[in-house]
């Protein structure tokens, strides 16, 4: 008689625009998690210092504690050491974390990733676009456009930079509807 696997792992993608409640989303799954006594490990990469170093933070001031990486290929170090793993701001890793969150699932981890689905200028944004296609759950979040009010979807950046990764708040970026957001 064939043994049936137990315990197997799956991914889950939070995505949406900035201010969409993507890191909100991750931090409700992740306390729920250590709630239920699971093991809970949390990363976020080194470009997004913007709140605080050891914690992922929303922009309500929820928090959670997390570990800092110059790379995805580090979480691999702790895969012997928790059920479910987090990862916000996924689009500033590199393409190996899509590697590294699927090595995850097949050893039958929870991986939960939030990132920006989309860039400033709306195109998909680093690693995102091939976790969206390996998740087994796809969460997609909106926030309120700026403009008119209605469901934002887009990232519409008011500062003049015009590097692809530029750290910034509400001093930088407005969520905006498709309708009010120009490229
Ligand atoms: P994300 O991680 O997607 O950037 P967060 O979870 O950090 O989002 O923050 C979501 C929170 O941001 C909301 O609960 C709200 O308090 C705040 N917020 C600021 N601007 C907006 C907006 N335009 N639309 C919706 N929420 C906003
Ligand atoms: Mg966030
Ligand atoms: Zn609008």
């Amino acid at each position: 008689m064939a043994i049936r696997q137990k315990n197997s792992g799956w991914i889950e993608v939070i995505c949406g625009p900035m201010f969409s409640g993507k890191t909100e989303e991750l931090i409700r799954r992740l306390v729920r998690a250590q709630f239920a006594k699971q093991e809970v490990a949390i990363f976020k990469p080194k470009t997004d210092n913007r709140y605080s170093d050891d914690y992922i933070v929303s922009h309500n001031k929820r928090k959670i504690k997390s570990v800092i990486l110059e790379s995805a290929s580090d979480i691999n170090k702790f895969k012997d050491k928790a059920d479910v793993f987090g990862i916000d701001e996924a689009q500033f890793f590199g393409d190996n974390l899509i590697e590294v969150c699927n090595d995850l699932a097949n050893i039958g981890k929870r991986v939960v990733i939030a990132g920006l689905d989309k860039d400033y200028a709306a195109k998909s944004f680093g690693p995102i676009k091939q976790l969206l296609i390996d998740a087994e759950y796809v969460t997609k979040v909106n926030a309120i456009c700026m403009i008119c009010g209605d469901r934002a979807s887009f990232t519409q950046r008011i500062s003049t930079e015009k590097d692809l990764v530029v750290v910034g708040e509400t001093d930088k970026y407005e969520a905006r509807c498709r309708k009010c957001f120009n490229t």
